[in-house]
């Protein structure tokens, strides 16, 4: 079993890491966000609570978080492990996770907490795009991830879209909630000896190595 877990700031590049690690280990890369960008498409008073909050760059209320993630690390693609993105987010969310991991029988190996400068955020926010058929994700203002054809997907041909997340406005307030909310949860898994600090200035392949490096040292 690998239980991976990602904190970063919005637009840092954890869903990207987290694709990677997950492909690489062939365990299933679970995000908050995803579940609920799904969510956020249904005709339903759920679905437009969702999309207004998930709109502005605010918090979705935790009971309606915790269902989304004990249902989805039920199922049983996570009983050889799974990597996490975007959950905990809160010194909150970080207790009430080691509650179902324990009723789940679960633990966490590893955290990784992606460092990056908030410049750097801010010229990724607005050239991201993903794939609206399988997530991939792409940066049009980076000639390392940039689509091949404008627009379409490289890897299954899906059309690609903006997060409506993904301006400024919505962009500040993500990150004032990161350093406010999600930030004192560095501290929670220093104290547990199981988080690792990664350069995420780097190129995404050089970003991974790090990464894979320490997981794989576990394996020795
Ligand atoms: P992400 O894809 O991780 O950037 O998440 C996108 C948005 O989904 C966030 O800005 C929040 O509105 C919402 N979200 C994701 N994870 C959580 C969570 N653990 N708790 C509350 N809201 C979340």
């Amino acid at each position: 079993m690998i239980n991976i877990m990602f904190i970063a700031p919005p637009a840092a590049g954890k869903g990207t890491q987290s694709d990677l690690v997950a492909s690489k280990y062939n365990i299933p890369h679970i995000s908050t966000g995803d579940i609920l960008r799904d969510i956020s498409m249904e005709d339903s008073e759920l679905g437009s609570y969702v999309l207004e909050t998930l709109s502005s760059g605010g918090l979705v209320k935790d009971e309606i978080t915790y269902q989304l993630i004990e249902d989805r690390l039920k199922k049983s693609d996570c009983k050889n492990g799974y990597v996490i993105d975007g959950f905990p987010r809160s010194l909150e969310q970080a207790i009430e996770y080691d509650k179902i991991l324990q009723r789940l029988n679960y633990s966490i190996d590893k955290v990784f907490l992606i460092e990056i400068d908030k410049d750097v955020l801010e010229k990724r926010v607005t050239g991201r795009r993903i794939c609206e058929n399988c997530k991939a994700i792409y940066n049009i203002n980076s000639e390392e991830s940039k689509p091949q054809i404008e627009s379409i997907c490289d890897v299954c041909g899906g059309n690609l879209y903006q997060r409506n997340d993904d301006n400024i406005l919505a962009f500040n307030n993500r990150y004032e909630l990161y350093t406010s909310k999600t930030e004192p949860i560095i501290k929670y898994y220093e104290d547990q000896k199981i988080l690792y600090r990664i350069d995420g200035n780097k190129s995404i392949e050089e970003v991974f190595r790090q990464i894979d490096n320490i997981i794989s040292e576990g394996d020795r």
